[in-house]
């Protein structure tokens, strides 16, 4: 079956009166062969079940659709819901859209459950919260298959950087410790309706095994506490961790080292020696 015709997105914008707000960090892509390869990074989605935050306008949406993806999307701007409600009316059965902050949302139970992949052009604002969340917890593998999304160029550098890099920190292990985290994409900010200040890059994660014996919680206050002071050295930043400073010595991790230059897998070596 041929996916049905839509107008171009910029008509949908204009006749909805869709002028994009700073406040929610719209900016739009209008791009429809753009929309088509950021919908193609996780591979085949025919069937899957995709959770998208921000839909907009909806033209990653209708990529996604179009994909044969079954999309739910979050959306916290009701301006656009008539938009949303026309593409889900072009493909029945293939979009549920809910209006709401998805950072206060049960994304697991919104997806009832099942696995889903997230595909989303995340408002700045709250990408890397929700990032975080994603991430974050003790149950491992998550219900999610892959996250497939749009940050600033510096964030997404910060989430894929090896220690060592000056782009290294807290956001590179959490996305490293248990997933694998690659630049998909780089996109120019022109690609945007406005523009932004800053480019931009598609970063596409999967989960991979959960190291043993390792506690998340202990793993995320390891890192918070080594980069919160990263200039200083490991005996100074991680001296409020109880048995951080012996763990070091067992390890033979020199006390007089840098935050940013423990690998990710020596954080999670400590992690699992204090966990
Ligand atoms: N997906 C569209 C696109 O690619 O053109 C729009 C992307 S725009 C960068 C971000 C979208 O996220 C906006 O539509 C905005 O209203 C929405 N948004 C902002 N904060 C949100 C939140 N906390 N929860 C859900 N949606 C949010």
């Amino acid at each position: 079956m041929n996916p049905p015709s839509l107008p171009p997105i910029r008509d949908v914008i204009q006749r909805h009166g869709l002028s994009a707000s700073k406040a929610l960090g719209q900016n739009f892509l209008l791009d429809e062969q753009l929309l088509a390869r950021i919908a193609a990074v996780p591979g085949d989605l025919a069937g899957q079940r995709v959770l998208e935050v921000g839909p907009g306008p909806g033209g990653l949406t209708r990529a996604l659709l179009r994909a044969g993806a079954r999309v739910t999307a979050i959306e916290m701007d009701r301006r656009c819901l008539p938009a949303l409600a026309e593409l889900g009316d072009a493909f029945p059965g293939q979009l549920t859209v809910i209006e709401g902050d998805a950072l206060k949302l049960d994304h697991g139970a919104l997806m009832d459950g099942e696995p889903f992949h997230v595909l989303s052009n995340l408002p700045y604002n709250v990408g890397t919260a929700l990032f975080v969340k994603w991430l974050g917890g003790e149950n491992w593998p998550p219900q999610w298959n892959s996250l497939t999304l749009m940050f600033q160029r510096e964030v997404a550098d910060r989430i894929v950087a090896a220690a060592g890099d000056d782009a290294y920190g807290r956001l590179a292990v959490l996305a490293q410790w248990r997933a694998e985290a690659r630049l998909a994409m780089k996109v120019h900010r022109s690609a945007f309706t406005p523009p932004p200040k800053v480019m931009s890059a598609i970063v596409h994660v999967t989960p991979s095994a959960m190291p043993e014996g390792v506690s998340a919680r202990m793993l995320e206050r390891l890192t918070e506490a080594a980069f919160g002071q990263r200039r200083k050295m490991l005996r100074q930043s991680l001296k409020g961790v109880p048995g951080a400073l012996e763990a070091l010595a067992a390890l033979g991790i020199d006390e007089t080292r840098r935050a940013e230059t423990v690998s990710v897998a020596e954080f999670v070596s400590l992690a699992r020696a204090l966990s």
